[in-house]
Order: structure tokens, then sequence, then C-alpha cells
């Protein structure tokens, strides 16, 4: 008998210990199962959300809202102009700034919210119990935010735009099912890439215009051309971009540059304004300004951060960078009227600069300007070679090359611009 009882014992001992292991290993299935389902739901890159978890999010915030007759807003958002930043600094670079982006809206936002990486470089925020005027609110905060961050990291850091669209219900119309919402904000969302990007809009900012052109009702000529129009300056705002941000590049190679740039470009636009340029011609002188280095990005980077004197072969390297600027202008067609302003910045009035040894008159008039803006901002920076002059010094070196150097009459209106900055300064 004890040995009957012995053995039973034995067998529901062991039938517990079994049961024990199975409990403990469907415990581990749940939780792994958990854990999968998370995975499956997460982008990897970012640590957000992705697409397949939004549909739900978004179902369930309708019918919460439905009972509780309360609002709920979606935001979504979409980076200007990534491309160029891929094409300026490399996708990886790309990458890192998705990463760096997603971690600031979740900062950004309130508890409640939750934040989806809806593709490459969208977001969508779902934001429950938020009408249209509270999730506009947090839409520009957020914009506010990202404008005045640098994104990157410790090589270069640059600054993001980004176009926000806010769709609310029940407040923007009939919504039957959530995504219904993701739609109308994908369509707001157009319409700000349209004006430029940058800014938030919502159905507010449609007016009467998404009708129109939802039912294909539009025959104003007029109205047509304005929107051609915008997206022509909207294609040209974005070569623009790309090329500048590529300038921006050869700050990498020629650490001035970057910087040196910015001055110029609000000098030479002094000057052509006061000269009394067209506002188109202004407009020239301010891209080729921005751009007029561009061709030191094909100049080897030993040269020009050489400290010692050039050889002559150096020399004549460097003195390659506006032709090959021109270059690579050349095929990006509204640019055209800015090649000759890029190829002749460094001729001189006395006609002995290059590359063409133009003389007086017939070097272009933005290139004249060029010319002394550029020289003077490099004057008063500090190069691998020297060090910087004070501004009075370069004043009085700019002075001496009037009308061999430089177009006198241009020195003159550049020298009056220069002291009235120096007059309101010491007022300060
Ligand atoms: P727009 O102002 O019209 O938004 O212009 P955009 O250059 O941002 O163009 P668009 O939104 O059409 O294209 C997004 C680009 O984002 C395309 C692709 O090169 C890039 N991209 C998408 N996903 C990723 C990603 O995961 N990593 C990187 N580095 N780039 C991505
Ligand atoms: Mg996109
Ligand atoms: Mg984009």
């Amino acid at each position: 008998m004890d040995k009957r009882n012995g053995k039973k014992m034995g067998l529901v001992k062991k039938i517990l210990k079994k049961n024990r292991e199975l409990r403990r290993l469907n415990q581990a299935l749940t939780k792994s199962n958990k854990r999968l389902k998370k995975l499956i739901l997460k982008d990897f890159h970012t640590g957000l959300y992705n697409r397949r978890y939004l549909e739900d999010a978004i179902a369930r915030e309708l019918s919460y809202s439905r009972r509780h007759a309360v609002p709920f807003s979606v935001i979504m958002m979409d980076i200007d102009y990534f491309k160029s930043i891929n094409d300026a600094y490399g996708h990886q670079f790309g990458d890192i700034i998705l990463k760096h982006l997603a971690k600031r809206i979740r900062e950004m936002v309130r508890r409640h919210d939750t934040v989806i990486r809806f593709g490459g470089e969208e977001f969508i925020i779902v934001a429950p119990k938020t009408d249209r005027a509270t999730g506009t609110m947090l839409a520009k905060r957020i914009l506010q935010d990202i404008n005045s961050n640098n994104f990157g990291n410790k090589k270069h850091t640059i600054k993001l735009k980004v176009s926000m669209a806010v769709a609310s219900y029940p407040e923007d119309g009939i919504v039957v099912e959530g995504m219904d919402l993701i739609y109308l904000a994908d369509q707001i969302l157009r319409r700000v890439k349209e004006y430029g990007g940058n800014r938030v809009y919502s159905h507010l900012n449609m007016g009467k215009y998404i009708d129109d052109e939802e039912s294909g009702k539009v025959t104003d000529v007029r109205f047509l051309k304005k929107k051609v129009e915008r997206l022509a300056k909207r294609a040209n705002q974005c070569v623009v971009e790309a090329i500048f941000a590529f300038a921006k590049t050869i700050g990498l190679k020629d650490r001035y540059t970057a910087r040196h740039s910015e001055s110029i470009v609000t000098y030479s636009e002094e000057i052509a304004n006061e000269l009394g340029l067209s506002k188109k011609n202004i407009d020239l002188v301010r891209k080729a300004a921005m751009l007029h280095d561009l061709g030191k990005a094909g100049i080897a980077e030993e040269i020009l951060r050489k400290k010692a004197k050039l050889s002559i072969d150096e020399y004549a390297t460097i003195k390659n960078h506006p032709k090959i600027g021109a270059d690579i202008i050349k095929p990006v067609k509204f640019l055209h009227d800015i090649v000759p302003l890029l190829l002749h910045h460094h001729e001189r009035w006395d006609g002995k600069g290059y590359p063409n040894g133009l003389k007086g008159e017939e070097i272009p008039i933005g290139a004249r300007i060029i010319a002394i803006t550029d020289v003077y901002k490099s004057l008063v920076s500090n190069r691998p070679y020297r060090k910087a002059y004070s501004k009075d010094e370069a004043i009085k070196l700019i002075e001496k090359g009037a009308g061999t150097q430089y177009d006198p009459d241009i020195v003159g209106i550049f020298l009056k611009i220069i002291k009235k900055e120096k007059k309101s300064q010491e007022k300060k």
C-alpha cells in the first residue's frame, strides 16, 4: 500500500512539475508574442509606431470620440526638401536626421498623443480630445521648435523645414472612417507644399479652392496661371535649396566659405539695391553671391587649406573655380542668368583678372559687385595663411583698388554702406 501510494505521489509531483514548466513556457510565449506584436507595430529606426499601427489607433480614437462626443485631431507632417538633404550629405546622414527629428517630436507632444512614422520622412501625430484650434496650436509649437533647433551630428548640423497639416473630427466634416481624416490631412499637406512649405495649415486654409479642384470645375485661366506659377516657384526653390545645401558642403573643404557667403549675400544685395537694379537683377545678384564659390567644391582640400605660399600650379588650380562653378550650374535652366556672374567674379576693372581678362563694363555688373564684397569679406576673415585685417585696413585696401582692381563707382557705394553700418554699430 505504502509502496503504491509512494508511486502515486511521485507521479503527482512529476505532473505538477510538468504543469509548472508548461505555465512558465506559456508565460514566456505570451511575453514574446507581445514583444513580437510590438515589434511589428514599431519602426525599427526611430522607435516610433509605424504605419501598421495607424489604422487601429485611429479607428480606436474615432470610436472613443463618437461615444463620448469629444473631438480628436491628426497632425500630418512631411520634411521639406528632404531629398536635397540626402543628396547633399548622404543617405546615412538623412537617417540620423530622421532619428533626431523623431526624438524631438516625441519630446514635444503631450502624454496621450501618439507619434507614428507614416512613411520615409512623414510623421503623424494622433491627438485625442483635441479640436482644430488646439491641434493647430500644438502643430505650430512643434514647428517653431523644429525651426529653432539644429539637427545632425558633430560633423554637420542643419536646419529643417517641415510642412504640417491638421485635420480634426468632427469639425472638418463628415468622416465615415478614421482614415478619411488621414486623406484630408494629406490634401491639406499638399496645399502647404504648394505654398512653399514650412507652415501649418488646416481645413480653414483650403477655402473654396479644394472643391473646385476636386470637381475639375476650374475654368479661370488667371487662376490656373497663378497655380502654375506657384508650382514652378516651388520647383525652383527646390533646386536652389539643393544647390545651396551643396554649396554649404563646401564648408567642409574650405571652412570659412559657408559663413563667409552669408554676409557677401547681404552686402551684394544692398549694393544692387543702391545701384537701382531691377528686382529680377537683384535676385540674380543674391543667388550668385550665395553660390559664388561653388566651384571650390572641385578643388583639392590641401590646396584650399594650405598655409604656405601656393605654387604657380596650385594657384592656377584655384583660379579654375569660377569656371568649375559656372559648369556645375549650367544644366539648371533657371539659373542660366547667374552663370556669367559666377564665371566673372574674379575679373578686374583694368582687365588683368581671370578667367577671361574682361575689362570695365564688359564685366557683368553683378560680378563687379561680388568681386568687391568677396574680397572685403576675405580680408576681414582669418585665412590659413594669414590673420584677419581690421575693418579699417580692409576698407583702405579696397579703396586703393578702386579704378584698377574694382569698379570705382561700386567701391564708392560699398564704402558708403560699410560706413553707415559702422556708425549704427557705434551707436549701440
Ligand atoms: P518635399 O518638400 O516635396 O517634401 O520634397 P522632398 O525632397 O522631401 O521629397 P519627398 O517628400 O517626395 O521625398 C522624400 C525623400 O525622402 C525621398 C527619399 O530620398 C527620402 N527618404 C525616404 N525615406 C528615407 C529614409 O529612411 N532615410 C533617408 N535617408 N531618406 C529617406
Ligand atoms: Mg514625403
Ligand atoms: Mg518631403
